[in-house]
């Protein structure tokens, strides 16, 4: 009868600390040690996801990523800076004609 127990989590959920900041602080966090990783306004805990390191994370803008970045740097930036700007409901309304 009761045997939903039995959860499948396929995914492996990255868990991330949120880092405060301000509208006009860096708000990139990118992994000076694999220069792989970049996440916007959090980081990923307890390391990071690529090459394992820790507290490897340091803030920069999207500008400045974009000024010394590699293009693969640049387009998670950009990914991250997107995704960001759209609303996290999908609530979108729809307007009726
Ligand atoms: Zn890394």
């Amino acid at each position: 009868m009761d045997r939903g127990e039995k959860k499948e989590t396929m995914s492996q959920e990255q868990t991330f600390w949120s880092v405060e900041c301000g509208s006009e602080d860096p708000q990139f966090l990118v992994c000076m040690s694999c220069l792989n990783e970049v996440f916007r306004c959090k980081v990923p805990m307890p390391d990071c996801p690529t090459c394992h390191g820790v507290s490897t994370y340091e803030a920069f803008t999207l500008e400045s990523i974009r000024d010394w970045g590699t293009e693969e740097l640049i387009a998670k930036a950009d990914t991250a800076s997107k995704f960001e700007e759209t609303p996290a409901e999908p609530s979108l309304v729809e307007k009726e004609p």
